[in-house]
């Protein structure tokens, strides 16, 4: 019943129940309905809690083997940040051998053509969102405050179904993974490759469940090229690939990923831990307002593993106070706080599993542990030996903004990058 206590106690949504009496007793979804059917955040936490295997997520690994061998279709990865700090670990690798390089190695040796990094696409998503928050913040009237991040599914489709009246808060931003494939089916391409974007194939790795759904909404295909994104693996999913396909990865050299879409700074990869979102976006919102870096260090006071995290920072004379929370039960409690007026924010992280993505639904299981805070670490070690520590100094994103979508905000950027939350229904 740990899939039970996880949704009832711990994401406060209920999902599952006991269902039956006696020695007909199991476990289903809650109030006899399909798991279609109930407002689940497909956060994926029941699965990564489930001692004995009964739960597990779509399987979409013959989807891309086929795309690989099939010799029309380019296919394109893109492997989130979370990924980096954990992929090993479903294959038994030593840390030392579970590096980036060796993970782009892996993936390329899968048969996938392009291995590109969505810290690239992280980088672009503070580029949005920060110049977002200042325009906001710049015509406070005429937006709903505080505003919320949007880069995890698995909170905006609780926030849709739990706190309908709040989805205008939200950033328009899409996440990472779907800037990615909006970029990755239009400017890769037109400019880079100049092939017709239909013979792409967009394969996202991801720590997430959630990220499933999200690639199959309705309204998130901005590129006029079939879906943005056509298929999302788990970082089990990926683990599973490779050994079915007899790679071993600790026999590999390590390899770079592919240009220009494979470059991220340290601010994008500490979008796999909580409060990493809102570092990234502090560390370009204060180049924004001053014209000169920050110590990359200096919003620190948001990492860590509490629960709910407040901070107010002066930036330029003015004042932004945020919060960071991570787990949707801590989201409900800061949720009816806001509500209440007991708590003021202008910016908001929310992450929908407990740690983050590094704790991610889709993420390797390692029964009894809770290992969000090792790998959160490994994340901000990662920032640390980046020579590159702002999204706004990424060379890729500032190219992309040059020769294809002018500058953050742009009607392109609009086009591609943004979305409308109320443009599709929860299942309730
Ligand atoms: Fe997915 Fe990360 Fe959100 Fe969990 S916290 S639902 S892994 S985006």
């Amino acid at each position: 019943m740990r899939c039970v206590q996880i949704c009832d106690k711990v994401q406060s949504l209920n999902i599952w129940d006991i269902i039956n009496t006696g020695k007909r007793t199991s476990v289903g979804v809650s109030k006899i309905r399909k798991i279609t059917e109930a407002d689940c955040a497909l956060c994926g936490q029941c699965i990564t809690h489930c001692p004995t295997g009964a739960l597990r997520e779509r399987d979409d690994v013959r989807k891309v083997m086929d795309a690989v061998n099939n010799p029309d279709k380019i296919v394109v990865a893109q492997i989130a940040p979370a990924v980096r700090a954990s992929w090993g670990e479903g294959l038994g690798l030593a840390q030392h051998m579970a590096t980036e390089k060796r993970m782009a190695a892996a993936a390329r040796a899968l048969g996938i053509d392009y291995v590109f990094d969505t810290n690239f696409s992280a980088d672009l998503t503070i580029m949005e969102e920060a110049n977002e928050f200042l325009e906001r913040f710049t015509h406070r009237d005429e937006y709903r405050w505080p505003m919320f991040t949007s880069c995890c599914p698995g909170w905006v489709r609780f926030v849709k179904s739990q706190y309908p009246d709040m989805v205008k808060h939200l950033s328009t931003a899409k996440s990472p993974q779907q800037m990615f494939g909006a970029v990755a089916k239009s400017y890769f391409a037109e400019k880079i490759l100049q092939t017709d974007p239909e013979n792409i194939f967009c394969v996202s790795i991801m720590p997430c469940t959630a990220k499933k759904a999200e690639a199959a909404l309705p309204n998130i295909n901005d590129a006029n090229a079939g879906r943005d994104v056509d298929a999302v693996l788990t970082t089990r999913e990926f683990d599973r690939m490779l050994r079915s396909e007899l790679i071993t990865p600790a026999n590999l050299e390590e390899e770079e990923f592919d240009s220009p879409l494979g470059t991220g700074s340290g601010a994008a990869v500490i979008f796999g831990a909580t409060g990493g979102v809102m570092e990234a976006a502090l560390r370009t919102a204060y180049y924004a307002l001053h014209k000169e870096n920050p110590k990359p260090d200096l919003f620190q006071s948001v990492r860590g593993l509490d629960g709910i995290k407040e901070a107010t920072f002066d930036i330029a004379g003015t004042t932004i106070r945020t919060a960071v929370v991570h787990g949707l039960g801590n989201t409900r409690t800061l949720m009816e706080r806001i509500k209440a007026k007991e708590a003021d924010y202008d910016f908001v992280e929310v992450m929908a599993c407990p740690g983050g993505c590094a704790d991610g639904g889709g993420q390797p299981i390692i029964e009894g542990q809770e290992p969000a805070g090792e790998r959160g670490a490994k994340l901000y070690a990662l920032d640390q030996n980046n020579p590159l520590r702002f999204s706004h100094e990424n060379p890729s994103v500032i190219a992309l903004y040059n020769k294809y979508l002018e500058k953050p905000l742009s009607e392109k950027a609009h086009t591609l990058l943004h979305t409308d939350h109320e443009g599709w229904e929860m299942p309730s």
